[in-house]
């Protein structure tokens, strides 16, 4: 399972994350300013949005809503 050293969007707080693989995006909550945001590993490393700011497509229930993903338990 791969990891990933990013920051908080919200307050630059230093987050070691792991993440299921691929190029899926995940939520991340911060356990300093306790918001969630999202990290997406791209080509070159790995992004990180707010959630406000993020593309559907970078978005996990946004994307989940659009392909119809049947992910539900
Ligand atoms: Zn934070």
């Amino acid at each position: 399972m791969p990891a990933y050293d990013v920051q908080c969007p919200y307050c630059h707080a230093p987050q070691h994350t792991e993440h299921p693989g691929g190029y899926a995006p995940v939520y991340v909550n911060c356990p300093a300013c306790e918001k969630r945001f999202i990290l997406e590993p791209v080509a070159s490393g790995v992004k990180t949005y707010r959630l406000n700011e993020a593309p559907c497509c970078s978005d996990p229930d946004c994307r989940a809503t659009e392909m119809g993903d049947s992910g539900n338990d």
